[in-house]
């Protein structure tokens, strides 16, 4: 296996494959109902990868240095059968971790556990407030917390663990929800990680100042509960990662906005539609699956996606501004977080 860098010296080594670009939320902050209405084109069947492909995909991927998988979407669980797809990723040679994140309203035990017998190792669920109110405002769907909680203890109960929570913080929509979050999960062995809101796609009106600094998330947590800063557990990890000085667990914080960390970043990301993302905040992507549909073998694809990781040199984050903010850019639920 090779390792393959960037201009900037960056391993390949996650693949974020986006499975699909639909989803039963409606997040404020992802997929906004007057975006995306009734009316929203999504993406026809025929233009989605196949799982064959996105498994052709993702071996090239192994080959070039990725070990690490993530499924996400959209929602990923509405993609049908996506257990078939987790057992073929299981299986490609190098691949050492494969999970996936979701919004958890799907994920039954009985879910749970095919996902697990799949292969599947660890997700990560949203979860943005523990008030009902509140999280229905947020998902605008109406869907309950009581059910993410319930998705949540079925992915424990199966061994899709650690489960990492993802909680996406806006000033004056959730932040308040900062402590009883922390006290919720502390202790439960599951990771909270509380994300910045950041400036995704061009759909969510996003400003400066609805975001919530990592450091603020910090010191709130730290007046109550002291807390113990750890090291990365490796490479191209994204979170800064702390425990609880009185042994009730682990949380992070990933501070895209206030901190950024585009040194670290090894990530590629896949769309449904089989577009290559260098980048979260990318304006364009390269279209793979024409490669993929034109009927050029697998070392000619090699040599494509490693050109263009050698090309890369984005680092958005790093070089965010007012100017940048505006700029048409890939919306989030396309190639997911
Ligand atoms: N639907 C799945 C879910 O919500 O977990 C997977 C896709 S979702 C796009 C992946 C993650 O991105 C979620 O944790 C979500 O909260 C986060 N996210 C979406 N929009 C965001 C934004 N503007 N800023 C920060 N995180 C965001
Ligand atoms: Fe759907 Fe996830 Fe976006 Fe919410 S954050 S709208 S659950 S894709
Ligand atoms: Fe990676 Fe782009 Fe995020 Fe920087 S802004 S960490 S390059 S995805």
């Amino acid at each position: 296996m090779s390792h393959t860098t960037d201009r900037l010296g960056r391993p390949l080594q996650d693949l974020r494959i986006s499975v699909t670009d639909r989803c039963n939320f409606r997040c404020v902050y992802c997929m906004p109902k007057a975006v995306f209405g009734p009316s929203f084109a999504f993406l026809p069947r025929q233009e989605l990868l196949t799982f064959e492909e996105i498994v052709r995909v993702a071996s090239i991927f192994a080959e070039l240095g990725v070990h690490k998988i993530r499924l996400t979407g959209g929602e990923p669980l509405v993609r049908k059968d996506i257990e078939q797809l987790v057992s073929q990723l299981r299986v490609i040679t190098g691949i050492d971790d494969l999970a996936m994140t979701t919004n958890g309203s799907l994920l039954t035990r009985e879910r749970a556990q095919r996902l697990k017998d799949a292969g599947l190792m660890r997700v990560t669920v949203s979860l943005d407030s523990l008030d009902n109110d509140k999280f229905q405002a947020i998902n605008d769907v109406k869907f309950p917390v009581k059910r993410v909680i319930e998705a949540i203890d079925n992915a424990a109960q199966v061994g899709l663990a650690p489960i990492k929570i993802n909680m996406v913080v806006k000033r004056q929509v959730n932040d308040s929800d900062v402590l009883p979050m922390a006290e919720y999960f502390r202790g439960t062995g599951h990771i909270l990680r509380f994300i910045e809101y950041m400036d995704v796609g061009t759909a969510n009106g996003w400003r400066l100042d609805d975001v919530v600094p990592a450091s603020e998330i910090v010191a709130r947590i730290e007046s109550k509960w002291p807390l113990i800063p750890i090291a990365p557990k490796r490479s191209g990890d994204v979170a800064r990662r702390f425990r609880y000085q009185d042994g009730a667990g682990e949380i992070g914080v990933i501070s895209s906005v206030s901190q950024p960390f585009c040194q670290n970043c090894s990530r590629a990301r896949l769309s449904p539609e089989g577009q290559l993302f260098l980048c979260l905040f990318a304006q364009t992507g390269f279209d793979l699956r024409r490669w993929l549909r034109k009927g050029h073998d697998d070392s000619e694809i090699r040599r494509v996606i490693e050109n263009i990781w050698q090309g890369r040199s984005v680092r958005y984050s790093e070089e965010r501004s007012e100017q940048t903010v505006g700029i048409p850019k890939v919306e989030m639920f396309r190639i997911g977080g």
